[in-house]
């Protein structure tokens, strides 16, 4: 397999071109147009790259891979995987490129690359897997290395007694999975980009994953963190809770390499679910969806699986004929039936309206991983999906998302808002096109609403969607939610999450990077923690 240099994954995986021409007549019926013309990634090699300005020396030379092309590595890491990354890059709109990208093998061979970069003023960006949708791994103006951590892939060791293991940081989600499944246990982190995305990036990020309620965040899934910083080594104990004044892995989580690089962690793991209990349940509308939700989040059930999609969303996924919001629930687990949760949950579910005519599903044995019946159809599809959204891209289609977390007392309110800010914003811009909401979190005290748009972008799709951006990322501030529930700050948020933040706190974060990297080499731009910024 060969990673793509412009889009999602593997090129082998990409659309083809029957595909690519289906999607197209669907456009085409959709948008009352005639089928939308593909764009064709242009030819690598007709992207031209400055020169690079800084080499490693040669006590760091065996840090960069000789086995694979230094052009189309530099322009790979170039860009993560948000719609204006994809939709600049296939048109060969390749911005700042790193001038080296290094690949050490160990957490030593990363402080040494860090020390290099630190007396030579060389940027350093870190790499997992590059999926990051906020232009976290873009590299900034000067001269810049991008460490990539794809050789630190090893789960290093498994505490069967406490359960939990020693993972390197450059893991991806499958590697993990696959170094864990043969002990019957699993990490159980399942984000959309699980397949091309890392357990450091997940933690530099605070990825949100598989569990819709209780372990929301990797954070909730990390025992202890060990980083290389310009200062030194930062390791934190293995404890499963503690006390003892502000957290050392607090402040690494969502740091997004301006703390330095995350090298490995111990991380919580379980046993394989066996036992399954899930069910998918229609309300008139997604107010009343909202309601159960609400009540299932506070009734102390915590179902694996709980999001609510509205009729659009539901109607894309499959779920559903377009009528009606779907809430597709589930339970597991790997020590007792959970009948009796899901005949609890399906109560609740009724009293706000939900109906569920096929009762619930219960399923035994382990289908994790399994890429057979409805759970390896549902797998596949979840994987295939952001394929398909570069189809689109190709289409010339604004496909991107956006989300936020509120709590409940505001909700109503502040959905609507948002709601009508992104349609409106839509409508003025791309005269047609839809926005549409699923819940992917919840909590007891509020959840985490997820919007999709897409829209014809016209001549220029990049441009409108920047402009689609600014318009609900001041809703979402202006409301009183957050400029993001799980896609992380990058330099995409900066402004706004300055804005969020006390400004005390924005002072005591710039005075702790000072102190980790007093050169401010680590990923400039990103977080906005060099100083204020304004929008
Ligand atoms: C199709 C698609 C689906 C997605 N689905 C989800 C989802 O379900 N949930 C979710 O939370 N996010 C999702 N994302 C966003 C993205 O996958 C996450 O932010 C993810 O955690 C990034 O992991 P990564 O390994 O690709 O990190 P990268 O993109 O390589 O890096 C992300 C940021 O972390 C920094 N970083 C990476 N590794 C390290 C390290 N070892 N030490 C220090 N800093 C580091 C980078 O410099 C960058 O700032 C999705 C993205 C796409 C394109």
């Amino acid at each position: 397999m060969t990673r793509s240099w412009w889009g999602w994954g593997d090129d082998e995986a990409a659309v083809t071109e029957p595909e690519l021409e289906g999607l197209a007549t669907l456009v085409g019926a959709r948008f009352g147009s005639a089928p939308p013309a593909p764009i064709q990634p242009p030819q690598l090699d007709s992207i031209d790259l400055p020169v690079p300005r800084v080499g490693l020396p040669a006590s760091l030379d065996h840090l960069v891979d000789r086995t694979v092309d230094p052009h189309r590595e530099r322009v790979r890491h170039a860009h993560g995987q948000a719609f204006r990354d994809v939709a600049m890059a296939v048109r060969g709109g390749i911005g700042t490129a790193p001038d080296i990208v290094a690949m050490p093998p160990t957490s030593d061979d990363v402080a040494r690359l860090l020390d290099w970069a630190s007396e030579q003023g060389v940027a350093v960006v870190p790499f997992g897997g590059g999926t990051s949708v906020v232009g976290g791994v873009t590299p900034p103006d000067g001269p810049t290395v991008t460490l990539d951590l794809a050789a630190m892939e090893r789960v290093l060791d498994i505490d069967t007694v406490s359960r939990a293991a020693h993972v390197q940081a450059g893991a991806l989600g499958p590697r993990i999975e696959e170094q864990l499944r043969p002990h019957g246990l699993t990490l159980r982190h399942f984000p959309q980009s699980w397949e091309f995305s890392t357990l450091g990036g997940w933690i530099a990020t605070r990825a949100g994953g598989h569990y819709a309620t209780r372990l929301t965040h990797v954070d909730d899934l990390v025992e202890s963190i060990g980083a290389a910083t310009p200062a030194g080594r930062w390791e934190s104990r293995r404890l499963p809770g503690s006390g003892a004044g502000p957290s050392p892995d607090r402040l690494l989580l969502g740091s997004e390499g301006t703390l330095g690089v995350i090298t490995d962690a111990w991380v919580r793991i379980q046993q394989r679910p066996t036992f399954r209990a899930q069910a998918s349940v229609s309300f008139d509308d997604m107010p009343a969806g909202a309601q159960a939700v609400r009540a299932l989040a506070q009734s102390g059930l915590e179902p694996a699986n709980c999001r609510l999609l509205d009729p659009v969303e539901a109607a894309l996924a499959g779920a559903g004929d377009g009528s009606a919001a779907v809430l597709v629930l589930g339970f597991e687990s790997a020590d007792h039936p959970l009948d009796a949760w899901i005949s609890r949950a399906l109560e609740l579910t009724s009293d706000h309206g939900g109906r569920c005519p096929d009762g619930p599903r219960i399923v035994t044995g382990d289908s994790t991983g399994s890429s057979e019946g409805a759970a390896g159809a549902w797998r596949q599809t979840f994987l295939r999906a952001p394929y398909l959204r570069d189809g689109l891209v190709r289409l010339g289609l604004v496909v991107e998302t956006f989300e936020t977390a509120i709590t409940w007392d505001r909700f109503p309110e502040f959905v609507a808002e948002v709601q009508e800010t992104a349609t409106a914003a839509v409508q003025r811009l791309c005269g047609a096109g839809s926005v549409s909401l699923r819940l992917t979190h919840a909590y007891p005290d509020g959840a985490a609403p997820y919007w999709t748009v897409i829209a014809p972008g016209g001549s220029d799709p990049v441009a409108v969607w920047d402009e689609i951006k600014a318009a609900v990322s001041e809703a979402l501030l202006a409301g009183g939610g957050t400029i993001t529930h799980h896609h992380a700050v990058g330099r995409d948020h900066a402004p706004w999450y300055q804005r969020q933040v006390p400004a005390v706190f924005a002072s005591a974060l710039r005075a702790a990077r000072g102190a980790v990297d007093p050169q401010g080499v680590c990923n400039p731009g990103v977080l906005g923690v060099e100083g204020p910024t304004t929008t």
